[in-house]
């Protein structure tokens, strides 16, 4: 008989419900025994700059990133990974989906050549993918991008910054953002692959509050040759937008699968720590923390699937549910992180336990991939046609 996964990484009733098909169920069945199985590697104790490409090696062996290459847009299967890895570790979840979201440009644009020199690599762990589109005047506001991409007689030629870039010194190719023509805004913006062997290109590492391979990069002369535009010259903003819409919701994922680990550890703890007599669980105040961690695990977990589901199934609103689900998912999944810490008490702020761990890793999933504050604004924008469409008047 196989090994049983963990509990702890899906809600099974959830699992079950026809927002999921069958494959979808046993993905979530046989990464939770992968990750069991890997539990070592993914527990966040090596620093990333090593852990990052070993666990994207064994990522790559064991088939998780296959679909890099050739397989189908299926935005529940990538909502399930994020979540089961997210559960077992940090860098788990970091190394897979920032591989996945830098090569997501490259599966939709990339022309047959640029796909076959990159995705066979990317798609078995060995090469490694970071997707630039932030500067330090740039964050939220990506039309401000300022990174001067200057055409010559063979190619292009980079000047100028990137900055909170994921993978940074550890990636061996860019997708970089870069401004092409004098705009206006947006639409001066082209795509650019850029290997990080690239003469000019230099990283420069931040430290973050939870340890990440993550840095600013410097481009100085970067001299690239004409095929490493990825799409049409003019068109990086609108690749930029429809890879990060569509990878929303997946941060909603990761964010309940950090927020379940979270969860599942303060009720162990409550079960089992004696007080006044009981145990702790027995406290009412102690049970109605619980009880909203569980509404909100519910509530995430729903919206979460709802946006993939309607993804899959082509709703063109789909950018408004994944900003829905990502904005919920995550706001909710700091409430329960906080709540689960609470549950420990002094233990919970021990420097390099689970909960501390937790708490420090959560909180960046509000800001990366469009701040809640943007999410509101995708949100409210969408408000308008969507009454009309459904008649509501005033
Ligand atoms: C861990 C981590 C990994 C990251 N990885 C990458 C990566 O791989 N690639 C990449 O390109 N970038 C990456 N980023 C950068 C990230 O996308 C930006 O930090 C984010 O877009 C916000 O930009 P900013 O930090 O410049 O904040 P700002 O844009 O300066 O925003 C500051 C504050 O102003 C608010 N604000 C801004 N605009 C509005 C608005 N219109 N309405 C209301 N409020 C607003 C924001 O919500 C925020 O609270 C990463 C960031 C982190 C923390």
């Amino acid at each position: 008989m196989p090994p049983a996964p963990s509990p702890g990484a899906f809600d099974p009733r959830i699992l079950a419900l026809p927002l999921y098909e069958e494959h979808h169920r046993e993905l979530a069945h046989r990464l939770t025994l992968w990750c069991d199985g890997h539990e070592d590697l993914l527990a966040d104790a090596e620093p990333p700059m090593t852990a990052g490409p070993r666990i994207l090696r064994a990522l790559g062996d064991g088939g998780w990133l296959a679909f890099l290459d050739g397989g189908p847009d299926d935005h529940r299967a990538l909502c399930l990974a994020r979540e089961a890895l997210a559960y077992a570790g940090d860098l788990a979840d970091y190394t897979f989906s920032i591989q996945a979201l830098a090569a997501g440009p490259l599966r939709r644009h990339g022309t047959g050549e640029q796909r076959r020199r990159y995705l066979p690599g990317l798609a078995r762990g060995e090469l490694c993918a970071a997707f630039a589109v932030s500067e330090e005047a740039a964050g939220s506001d990506v039309a401000a991008i300022g990174l001067d991409a200057r055409e010559t007689a063979t190619g292009w030629v980079l000047d100028g910054g990137k900055a909170w870039i994921a993978h940074a010194g550890i990636a061996d190719v860019y997708t970089v953002i870069a401004r092409t023509g004098p705009g206006p805004g947006a639409l001066g913006l082209s795509a650019f692959l850029v290997p990080a062997t690239t003469p000019g290109l230099r990283v420069r590492p931040v430290p973050m509050i939870a340890p990440r391979a993550l840095g600013h990069l410097v481009f100085e002369e970067c001299a690239l040759p004409g095929q490493a535009l990825l799409g049409r010259r003019g068109g990086g903003f609108p690749i930029a937008m429809e890879v990060l819409d569509r990878f929303r919701m997946t941060v909603g994922a990761a964010a309940l699968g950090f927020a379940r680990r979270a969860a599942d550890a303060a009720l162990a703890r409550a079960l089992a720590r004696p007080m006044r007599g009981g145990k702790l669980f027995d406290l009412p105040t102690v049970r109605a923390a619980f009880a909203g961690m569980e509404v909100k695990l519910d509530a995430a977990a729903l919206l979460v699937a709802r946006a993939a589901w309607e993804t899959d199934h082509g709703d063109p609103r789909y950018p408004r549910h994944s900003a829905v689900a990502k904005f919920y998912a995550t706001e909710a999944a700091q409430e329960i992180v906080d709540s689960a810490l609470q549950v420990f008490g002094a233990a919970g702020l021990v420097r390099d336990s689970l909960m501390e761990r937790l708490y420090r890793q959560i909180r960046s999933l509000r800001i990366y991939e469009g701040s809640s504050e943007v999410q509101q604004a995708v949100i409210a924008a969408a408000i308008d046609p969507y009454r009309t469409a459904r008649g509501v008047s005033s």
